[in-house]
């Protein structure tokens, strides 16, 4: 009979590890084929202002593996772990750029922002900002349009450097968020020593915006803290009209989620520009 191991209060049976562990490890090797990048794709989500108005895009990797898209959030830590991300990351860098040279010829999106996704590793490359520079200068970018999305997680490395990256980066244009901020670990004293211009509230403080008072008040007081920090505010993973109503009442003002848009790939955005425009009046 199945051996079961206690875990967090949950119960696994062995052969379920035992599974999860091979497929892990034929993930591994997928990461490390040479065909990856032809296996990556992009989506770009739209995030809009309180008038439905389109403000920008998030970029969003998807990586189609044996006819299946694996979790964003599984393969992301996989190539972390096994060194994939670089590619993918000098992979994402290229086709940001080829996202923003497009954009720029459609009136619609020329103004819009591309906040695009970098792990703490990828941070902690010692190529990471000249190589973003090198790719803008390229492409003849505005810096002012790249945002690069972090996580609390990359606190936890070397902050002295992480601060002098950002700074450099900073000073050049680019503009940082702060991603799932409420989840993660970062105390206040570092935030304040961020060059930080934007704080994106985890959607699962929405989720049950209108039914949990606790809820309410997480949300009014990040706002209160990046009005007092001077940082804007996102709001992620709005699904529905309550939702927005609640959020608007607290003072939300950008919100991005499947409400307004799903993640979708380039040759479609074109087609939905009206509907956002039409759902958030
Ligand atoms: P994230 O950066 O917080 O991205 C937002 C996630 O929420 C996306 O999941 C998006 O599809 C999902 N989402 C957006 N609106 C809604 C909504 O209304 N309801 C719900 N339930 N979900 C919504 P996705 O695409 O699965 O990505 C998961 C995570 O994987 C991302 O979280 C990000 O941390 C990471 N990730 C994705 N692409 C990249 C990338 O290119 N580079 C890196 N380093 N990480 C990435
Ligand atoms: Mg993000
Ligand atoms: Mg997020
Ligand atoms: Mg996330």
């Amino acid at each position: 009979f199945a051996k079961q191991l206690q875990r967090g209060g949950l119960v696994f049976h062995s052969n379920e590890i035992d599974q999860e562990q091979r497929h892990s490890a034929v993930l591994d090797q997928g990461l490390k084929s040479t065909q990856l990048t032809e296996q990556l794709f992009l989506v770009y989500q739209a995030q809009v202002d309180e008038h439905g108005q389109l403000i920008g895009f998030e970029a969003l990797m998807r990586w189609q593996y044996q006819n299946q898209l694996v979790r964003p959030d599984i393969f992301i830590a996989l190539a972390e772990r096994n060194g994939a991300i670089y590619k993918m990351g000098g992979w994402l860098l290229e086709q940001a750029c080829q996202f923003l040279t497009w954009s720029s010829t459609i009136p619609e999106f020329a103004s819009c922002r591309l906040s695009v996704n970098v792990s703490p590793k990828q941070f902690a490359h010692p190529n990471f900002v000249p190589d973003i520079i090198q790719s803008l200068l390229n492409h003849k970018i505005d810096p002012q349009r790249l945002h690069l999305e972090l996580t609390e997680r990359l606190l936890l490395e070397n902050p002295a450097i992480i601060v002098q990256k950002m700074q450099d980066l900073r000073r050049y244009g680019i503009s940082f968020s702060l991603d799932d901020f409420g989840t993660g670990y970062s105390s206040l004293a570092y935030i304040k020593n961020l060059p930080l211009s934007e704080l994106k509230i985890d959607r699962s403080f929405v989720k049950e915006i209108t039914n949990s008072a606790s809820d309410r008040k997480i949300v009014s007081t990040i706002l209160l803290l990046a009005q007092g920090l001077g940082l804007n505010v996102v709001t992620e993973g709005v699904e529905n009209l309550e939702q927005l109503t609640e959020l608007k009442k607290l003072g939300c003002k950008q919100f991005q989620g499947f409400f307004f848009a799903k993640p979708l790939r380039k040759e479609h955005l074109l087609t939905s520009i009206p509907q956002f425009k039409a759902d958030g009046s």
